[in-house]
């Protein structure tokens, strides 16, 4: 993130307890307030139906909010129209103009603004080569790929250098080996050109890969904003915890506290030492988060085991890299573990049989208490 703190960066686009209700009484988004820097790539990422596309149409300016502005380079937007804003939206269906090739596709925005032939040509070529789409100038779309389509609509927002991008699942509509290509591509072409992207996904992945900074929405709220790290070791509730990866969620009883760390007893018989951000009060109910791959699993009988937890495995799945391991420590509780294959390890990778005793740990920082 250029090395700059935060405090320092200029803000493209601030969105200030923005709101929007539609007329038949939908609250789409719900009090949003949001600041993202210069040359950032930044996602909103949540479920279908959790208030991304909305939020992204009132920053292009085809919504207007309820209540609450959207400022883009510190202006109030108020009723301004899209065409004057300084960005510029590619949409998932990237509805490119079958009858003209990707030249004129590329060129249409700048003729319509009466741009000088030579300089619309230049422009137009420099594009086309940031999308790695030179030489295809005189193609018709339906001569190119899904993927080469969807880069033509790129070149034709990014002919016109917008201070901001506006995606609205761009790579939505390509099959999965392609999109992980494009993932990377869109994430290279950002950094280059430095333009702010604002970039909506359900996919926890896609936005994981691409962001520096990830906005965690549900029901119309922002739950989290954060770089992909910072969501994902330190997510701040169960939905992120559970949206974002896998989660164990494990229910369990507070034995001591104090304002740094807990001791949570799970399944009323293991008792784990959990760092805690707040004070908790013993006897207070509470659920510990831990990752599946944070999970480290040692046969019960290896000398010198001393594990948090004990229990049995239950089922074994193996997906090559790795295998997840479902083991029961008591009636009502499973804990998922995912195991790294790799015959180069001191413990040998062992794939264990099912009803193998086994000890559970984890780094005491691994895991995460959310009340
Ligand atoms: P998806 O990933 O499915 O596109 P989303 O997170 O982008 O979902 P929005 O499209 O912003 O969600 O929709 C948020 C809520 O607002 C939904 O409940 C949706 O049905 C509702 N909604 C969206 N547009 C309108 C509209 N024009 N009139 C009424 N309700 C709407």
């Amino acid at each position: 993130m250029g090395g700059m703190e935060p405090l320092e960066r200029p803000i493209d686009v601030e969105l200030l307890d923005v709101t929007k209700v539609f007329e038949n009484g939908v609250v789409a988004v719900d009090r949003v307030s949001l600041q993202i820097y210069q040359g950032e790539f930044f996602s909103l990422l949540g479920p279908s139906g959790c208030g991304k596309t909305t939020t992204l149409r009132m920053i292009a300016g085809f919504e207007h909010p309820s209540a609450g502005e959207v400022l883009i380079e510190g202006r109030r937007m108020g009723h301004t129209p899209p065409f004057r804003r300084n960005v510029n939206t590619v949409f998932q269906n990237y509805a490119l103009f079958p009858h003209m090739t990707v030249f004129d596709n590329v060129a249409f925005g700048l003729r319509m603004k009466r741009i000088p032939r030579d300089e619309i040509a230049r422009r137009v070529r420099e594009a086309l080569h940031l999308v790695r789409l030179s030489g295809m100038e005189e193609r018709y779309p339906r001569q190119l790929s899904g993927g080469q389509q969807q880069r033509v609509a790129l070149a034709r927002a990014l002919v016109n250098r917008p201070r901001v991008l506006l995606l609205d699942e761009p790579l939505g509509a390509l099959d999965l080996k392609l999109r992980k290509e494009m993932q990377l591509e869109l994430k290279h072409l950002q950094m280059t050109v430095g333009i702010t992207f604002i970039y909506v996904t359900h996919d926890q992945e896609e936005a994981l890969t691409m962001s520096d900074r990830i906005a965690v929405m549900n029901a119309g709220r922002v739950l989290q904003v954060g770089t992909p790290m910072e969501i994902y070791e330190r997510p701040a509730s169960r939905f992120v915890a559970d949206f974002i990866g896998e989660s164990n969620f494990l229910r369990g009883t507070v034995q001591a506290a104090s304002s740094a760390a807990a001791t949570v007893v799970i399944a009323d018989r293991f008792p784990v030492e959990v760092p805690a951000d707040r004070q908790l009060t013993v006897g207070q109910q509470v659920t510990v988060a831990v990752r599946p791959e944070k999970v480290r699993l040692v046969p019960i009988e290896a000398p010198g085991t001393n594990g948090l937890l004990h229990g049995r495995i239950e089922e074994v799945i193996y997906i090559g890299t790795d295998t997840f391991y479902v083991v029961r420590v008591s009636d009502d509780t499973t804990i998922r573990v995912r195991s790294q294959n790799d015959r180069n390890r001191l413990d040998g990778g062992l794939l264990l049989p099912v009803g193998t005793p086994v000890s559970l740990t984890w780094a005491t920082d691994a895991a995460r208490i959310l009340t």
